[in-house]
């Protein structure tokens, strides 16, 4: 990628985070203390789509630095991605809240809020135009493969998203915090080998197939999983 292609990008990206601080179109909008617009290389060949922004992020105006942060900073690690060399943003850039009365809750987006926000996200897409985006929990997953996606069924399947770009979903890091004992195993397991088709696709897509057997899916045996989810 050239010095002036990634430039023009970061300034593409800038003049869209400028909108969407301007937007207020939801509710949430003139509630939230930041935007989220997202964060990365905006040259990545990975985008990873989250739900929303939570407390932390809200606080920051940063993706993913709470603690489903730091595990999916390990996650990503343990494909050999550094959060740097990824592009991570969210469904909706606004934090989701409700008052109990107390404090501000997070909730998950609303269909009309994820509507809103969509031309942000598409936007994202067409400029950094990733080889695969990586969706994390089934609202992100749902935006892209349609309301009648199954997260625990149908995670680490691929599909086709926009402009053909390839789309996977594992479940949410949050999810997987908020999991335990046999079942947390059983996630553990589950959320790795997701991981490992990614690693697998990004390889694959960055290297031209060379003869029949060159596939990534058969290369070598797989890596064991690390210690990445010691929660
Ligand atoms: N969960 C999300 O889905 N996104 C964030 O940015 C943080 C937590």
């Amino acid at each position: 990628m050239s010095v002036a292609e990634r430039a023009a990008r970061e300034q593409r990206l800038a003049n869209a985070a400028a909108l969407v601080e301007r937007c207020r179109k939801c509710e949430i909008g003139s509630i939230r203390k930041n935007a989220v617009y997202g964060e990365g290389d905006p040259c990545a060949a990975l985008m990873v789509v989250g739900e929303g922004p939570g407390e932390t992020e809200d606080e920051l105006g940063r993706p993913f630095v709470g603690r489903a942060g730091l595990l999916l900073e390990k996650m990503l690690g343990a494909i050999g991605l550094p959060r740097g060399d990824v592009f991570i943003c969210n469904s909706v850039k606004c934090r989701p809240t409700f008052d109990d009365g107390v404090r501000l809750r997070n909730r998950p987006p609303a269909p009309e809020e994820m509507a809103n926000c969509r031309p942000y996200l598409d936007d994202q897409i067409e400029i950094i135009r990733p080889r695969a985006i990586l969706c994390l929990g089934a609202p992100a997953a749902k935006s892209f493969m349609g309301p009648k996606f199954s997260i625990t069924k149908q995670r680490g399947q691929w599909f086709e998203g926009p402009a053909g770009i390839a789309v996977i979903a594992t479940f949410h890091p949050a999810y997987i915090l908020r999991t335990t004992g046999g079942e947390l195993e059983a996630t553990k397991r589950l959320v790795w080998g997701d991981l490992k088709r990614v690693r697998a696709k990004l390889d694959a897509l960055e290297t031209p197939p060379q003869s029949d057997t060159a596939g990534a899916d058969s290369g070598g045996p797989a890596p064991a999983q690390p210690s990445l989810f010691e929660t």
